[in-house]
């Protein structure tokens, strides 16, 4: 089946570059693929091989060495990944985003035109060190506390000093930890009282003095993520690093809310992966298992059928809702994409259950990539801001509360 384009892929350049993701998926990551998961080691080689293809600057402009991708391009991309390596397309999605954010996202963003230059010139050189060091950049925001979830303050915090920030503070989940050569973290400007518009947007050298990862990782699914805690400790950073300018990381989140989705093609491509696995399984085409066949029985067909539609249902709203991603969407579209997110990570789960209880015990053994699937598919709902359990709240408040009525 075809995973990544439909009759939503209407470019030629879309089609191009989602089966060169496919072929590097097919050829080359899916063999790989166990082994990060057994080890809880990141995928080194992968990356390599994105380097190689230039798939690591998948969103940056063409003029400036990369593919000039759209979101919903990224996301067809690396729902595509997905399909091979789960934390390959995870963790790409962490690197991948500090290009779109400060890319097309930003473009569509209101700036002062003495802002707007700066950012352009800071972006270039961001671009470049990914174009020609080959640079890797994580994202780590989420703190354990109430800031990740889009309620709160980041409570790591940059103190202005002359000619940059000293920052402090601590991120939980940082994939790529120990892997990127920066970290896009975000953080408070620290004032009397620290406030959400305040978020700054800084790319801190994994080398600066002051920064260590800690911690153990040994997961129960996207193991190859190596998402580890990241201490900073008095670490200065330059003007320079600024990956938005002051504010317009704020601006992004409330104005442009897809930029939250990303996470979820990944999980569009397990889903899918589920799928493929069900199929090519019954039909005893399972490369390291007997040619024995399944499909003869009515209900492998009903299973296999039912999976077909629920994945169908699922796809659907993917490509729906990336393809209203824009600024200042309607609240129909944002609501949608709040829906789909939560279709695909439940989703993804449960065609994972359904691959399990229709293959049988042998599909789960560790020889064969669905038990790993099945892991890793149960990690996408837990992704913050947008959990399916806040995709569920923000649904309900917006269905029922127009912008700033209340019950008082
Ligand atoms: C494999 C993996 C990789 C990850 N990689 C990254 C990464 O690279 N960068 C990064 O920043 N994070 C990353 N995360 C972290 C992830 O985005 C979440 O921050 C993390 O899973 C939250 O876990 P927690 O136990 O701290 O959640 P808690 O904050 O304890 O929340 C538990 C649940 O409560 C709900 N909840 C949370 N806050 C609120 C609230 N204010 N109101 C109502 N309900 C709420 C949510 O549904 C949430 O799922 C990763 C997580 C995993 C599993």
């Amino acid at each position: 089946m075809d995973g990544g384009a439909s009759a939503f892929t209407t470019t030629e350049k879309q089609r191009e570059l989602i089966e060169l993701a496919g072929s590097l998926g097919r050829e080359k990551f899916a063999e790989r693929a166990a082994k990060w998961d057994r080890e809880a080691s990141f995928p080194f080689a992968n990356y390599d091989d994105l380097r190689a293809s230039k798939l690591s600057a998948l969103c940056i402009p063409v003029d400036q060495g990369g593919f000039g991708a759209d979101f919903a391009t990224y996301c067809m991309v690396s729902a595509e990944l997905g399909r091979y390596c789960g934390a390959t397309a995870l963790t790409f999605n962490m690197h991948v985003c500090s290009t779109l954010w400060t890319g097309v996202l930003a473009d569509d963003l209101d700036m002062t035109p003495q802002q707007r230059e700066t950012h352009n010139r800071r972006r270039r050189e961001h671009y470049r060190r990914i174009v020609e060091d080959g640079a890797i950049y994580a994202q780590p925001f989420s703190e354990g506390g109430d800031a990740a979830a889009g309620k709160a303050p980041f409570g790591t915090v940059a103190r202005k000093v002359d000619g940059g920030y000293i920052l402090n503070g601590k991120k939980i989940f940082a994939s790529l930890s120990g892997a990127a050569n920066y970290y896009g973290i975000l953080c408070t400007e620290e004032k009397p009282k620290l406030s959400r518009a305040d978020t700054l947007y800084l790319a801190v050298p994994a080398d600066a003095e002051g920064v260590s990862v800690v911690g153990d990782w040994d997961p129960l699914g996207m193991r190859g993520t190596v998402s580890r805690t990241l201490l900073m400790k008095d670490v200065f950073v330059a003007d320079e690093a600024e990956l938005m300018p002051q504010g317009i990381y704020f601006q992004a989140a409330s104005r442009w809310p897809h930029m939250f989705m990303t996470l979820a093609p990944t999980y569009m491509g397990i889903a899918q992966a589920c799928y493929d696995f069900t199929i090519q399984y019954l039909r005893g085409e399972m490369p390291g298992t007997p040619p024995v066949k399944r499909r003869m029985y009515p209900t492998k067909q009903i299973a296999v059928a039912e999976m077909f539609v629920k994945l169908q249902q699922t796809r659907a709203l993917f490509l729906h809702a990336i393809s209203d991603a824009k600024v200042d969407p309607t609240s129909e579209e944002r609501m949608r994409a709040y829906a789909a997110q939560y279709t695909i990570m439940e989703n993804a789960q449960d065609l994972a259950r359904l691959a399990v209880r229709t293959c049988g015990g042998q599909s789960m053994l560790k020889t064969l990539p669905l038990e790993r699937m099945y892991r890793d598919a149960r990690c996408g709902s837990l992704m913050l801001p947008w959990t399916a359990e806040l995709c569920i709240d923000r649904l309900g408040r917006e269905a029922l509360y127009k912008p700033g009525e209340t019950d008082e």
